[in-house]
Parts: C-alpha cells; sequence; structure tokens
C-alpha cells in the first residue's frame, strides 16, 4: 500500500487534473490510499465565508459561498461531461448543509464554525475527483474522512486520537480495497466524537496523508506538488536552488522548524515512527526523480541549506529594578509567551534582558507586552529577516548578509542564524 496526497495547486485546473489522473494510471494494479486538499484557493475563498457568517454579515457570506458553489459545479461539469452523474446531487448536499450553518446564529466560539465551513472544500473536490476519475477508468472508493479520523474538538488545531483512529482505519478502510485498488479521502479534516467537522491546521492535509501512511503501515507516502523536490532554498526568494535527492527526517523537521515551507511540520513523526519514506515529486513532471526523505542520509551529500523567515520581530525584554534575568525571571517571561501562544524563533540573554525573535502577529504582542509590562521594559523592532544557514560554504553567509545590520547572531558547528535589518 502507497499513500499519495495531492494539494490544491494539482487540482487548480482541468490540465494539471489530468495530469493526476496518468499519474494513477501509471500505477495500475496498486493499493493506493490518496489524500486531496481543496481545490486551488478554495479554502481561503471558505475561510471568507466564515468571518463574514461569523460578523453577521449573512448576505456576504452566502454571496461568497454561492461563487464557490458555481466554481465546482463548473469544474465538475468539465470534467464529467454533463450534470447527470449521481456527484451532483451528493455536491448539492454539502452545499445545503453548508447554507443550514450559514442559518444559524453564531452563539458558539469562531473556530467552531470555521470548521464546520471550511471543511467542505475538501468535501467538495474529493468528491468530484472520485466521480471524475472512476469516469476515467480509474476504479476508486470515496470515504469521509470524518467517519475515520477521530479527535478531540480544538477547532482549527484538531489532535487526532490515535486509538480510536487506527480502529477505524482497521475496520473501516482496510475493508474498502477488497473492491477497489484506490481509496480517495480528505486531507486536512477530522471529526469529534459529537460529530463536529474539525479541520487540522491549514496546509494539513500533508499530515492527514502521514497519519493514514502510519495507520496503514505503508511502504511509503508521496506529496505530489509543483515543484521538482525539495530544494535548499525557497526558489521564490533565491536564484540557483538545488534540488536535494536524499535527506533525512531530522533535516527536514529542522527546515521546518527554521521556518522553510516545505512540508507541513506535523508530517515526519508519524513516518518516522514507522520507518516509512517520505516522497516529494512533481505533478507536472512525474518521471523526475524528486526527493526521498528516509533515515540515515549522510548530511555529507547535502549542499548549504538557506532558510529566510521574513516579517519578524526583536523584543529586547529588559528587568526593570535592575535585577538579573536568571532562571526563575525567564520561566515567568517564558510562561507569558506560552500564554499568548508566540513561539520564539531565536533568543538570547544577557544579565538584565532578554532578546528574542518572533513572528509578527501585531496583536498578540500588543497583549504579551502589557502582561510583562510592571516588571519589564521593553524595546520593539519590526520589519525584519531571521537567515538560517545550515552547513554554510565559503563566503555564502556573508553574501547573503552583505549590506544589511545584523541585530543577532547565533553560531553552532552546523547551524548559524542572523537576524537582518
Ligand atoms: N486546503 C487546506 C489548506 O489550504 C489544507 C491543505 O491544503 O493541506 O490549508
Ligand atoms: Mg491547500
Amino acid at each position: 500500500m502507497k499513500v499519495f496526497k495531492f494539494g490544491g495547486a494539482s487540482l487548480e485546473s482541468i490540465e494539471r487534473i489530468q495530469l493526476v489522473a496518468a499519474i494513477l494510471q501509471s500505477y495500475p494494479d496498486q493499493q493506493l490510499l490518496i489524500v486531496i486538499s481543496a481545490m486551488g484557493k478554495t479554502t481561503n475563498e471558505l475561510e471568507k465565508v466564515a468571518q463574514n457568517f461569523y460578523m453577521r454579515k449573512r448576505e456576504i457570506a452566502a454571496q461568497l459561498l454561492h461563487n464557490i458553489e458555481q466554481q465546482h459545479l463548473d469544474v465538475a461539469e468539465k470534467l464529467l461531461g454533463n450534470r447527470n452523474n449521481p456527484v451532483f446531487e451528493q455536491l448539492q448536499q454539502f452545499f445545503t448543509e453548508a447554507e443550514w450553518t450559514l442559518g444559524e446564529k453564531p452563539l458558539r466560539q469562531y473556530d467552531y464554525y470555521y470548521d464546520q465551513l471550511v471543511s467542505l472544500g475538501e468535501l467538495l473536490s474529493t468528491a468530484i475527483m472520485s466521480a471524475y476519475f472512476n469516469l476515467a477508468g480509474i476504479a476508486n472508493t470515496w470515504l469521509d474522512v470524518r467517519d475515520i479520523f477521530r479527535t478531540d474538538d480544538t477547532f482549527r488545531d484538531a489532535n487526532i486520537d490515535w486509538d480510536w483512529t487506527q480502529r477505524n482505519v482497521t475496520e473501516k478502510v482496510l475493508p474498502l480495497f477488497k473492491h477497489t485498488n484506490i481509496v480517495i479521502a480528505q486531507g486536512f479534516i477530522g471529526s469529534t466524537d459529537q460529530n463536529e467537522s474539525v479541520t487540522l491546521g491549514r496546509e494539513g492535509s500533508d499530515y492527514s496523508a502521514a497519519v493514514f501512511a502510519n495507520l496503514l503501515n505503508a511502504e511509503s507516502q508521496t506529496i505530489w506538488k509543483d515543484v521538482e523536490g525539495l530544494k535548499n532554498a525557497d526558489p521564490k526568494l533565491f536564484p540557483n536552488t538545488i534540488n536535494i535527492p536524499e535527506i533525512s527526517f531530522s533535516e527536514v523537521i529542522e527546515m521546518a522548524y527554521y521556518g522553510a515551507q516545505v512540508i507541513h511540520p506535523k508530517t515526519i513523526k508519524p513516518l518516522y515512527l514507522k520507518h516509512i519514506p517520505l516522497y516529494v515529486k512533481s505533478f507536472l513532471n512525474k518521471d523526475l526523480p524528486g526527493t526521498v526523505i528516509r533515515e540515515d542520509v549522510d548530511v555529507k551529500q547535502l549542499p548549504p541549506i538557506i532558510v529566510l523567515k521574513k516579517n519578524q520581530v526583536l523584543l529586547t525584554i529588559t528587568s526593570r529594578d535592575f535585577s538579573f534575568i536568571t532562571e526563575d525571571r525567564i520561566s515567568d517571561i517564558y510562561e507569558m509567551f506560552h500564554k499568548h501562544k508566540i513561539k520564539i524563533n531565536l533568543m538570547q540573554n544577557a544579565a538584565i534582558s532578554f532578546s528574542c525573535c518572533i513572528d509578527n502577529s501585531s496583536e498578540k504582542i500588543e497583549l504579551l507586552m502589557k502582561a510583562l509590562h510592571d516588571d519589564f521594559k521593553i524595546a520593539y523592532f519590526e520589519g525584519l529577516e531571521l537567515l538560517t544557514v545550515r552547513y554554510n560554504k565559503d563566503g555564502l553567509l556573508e553574501e547573503l548578509s552583505k549590506d544589511r545590520t545584523v541585530l543577532l547572531e547565533q553560531r553552532s558547528p552546523v547551524t548559524i542564524q542572523r537576524l537582518l535589518k
């Protein structure tokens, strides 16, 4: 059994969907569990529906939902040739349920409604793909992953209940492969024990695929993207990036931690625990070798790895009464960051001050500064970039930070980080 994941970009146009079909056709007689995200930018559009609904701008929400409906019906009709396929009834049912939600008074927390509405994107895309693939001779079974992925009720960032989900996978998913070699499920979503829909965090479909791979003991997982594979830097930010043929799980976890937007960071652990290799390949050219992420890859063959995190803020927190910032105070400060859900990307402490670099999210930072105000003076600089280089080679770091001011720097034998103005 293999697990494949196709993201929104691979379903962005009819031509791309046909490329996906061709990929599936090139794996005949293989058992494939396929995880699919919402088409194109649907999730962003559904977020707007949820926001308007919650601000009680119901008409705008209904209009935005209607636009999404038209786009999906159009794509489905183009793929299926007409509107006679039973999938149109299924789509209609999904839209009716979403309209019911829009008819409710928003009495519960926003994140709950967000999940009820935003989960629609994956239900629509998988229903359409499943119908289209069946018509194209790629026999498959559509699965509602909300009957399988049981989670807690942390809406928008739900946690998988592994025991329940394992039982569901064994009892309900494995038997489906008796009928077809291909099973198609939604990424990104699940459900609570109250049958409320949940989402697993933006870009969470990579993680959904890894959960399936783990619980099915798959031989491998493949993420099909619009790039050739994993690169040593983001090609949108740096020229002359190099493709990495092989890399270890731990290296990828580090890259994700430093801010590389390669793969959803939660994806690695379920695969690592079961020794399941992860392939990253291009759906635009399925014959390119791509990247394999697995255990025990020698770092000697790695090029320098560059990660740039933009929109960073430097906070310097100084005690007002000149008392030292030692363990107990650091622990208080840390507690505050934790409470305000602010992740520290880099930190350094001195006698009476503590400096750290964080993502810029003004509301959270304002609350944090208020909470620390009585005991600490806080200096704040925004508009910074955090550059991380692993396996630096001669002159590279200097070249990358040329003409910039370095506000904070940290070095280990492998990793150098610089906060740049
Ligand atoms: N459709 C969701 C998102 O855009 C999940 C995913 O793409 O992985 O965030
Ligand atoms: Mg997406």
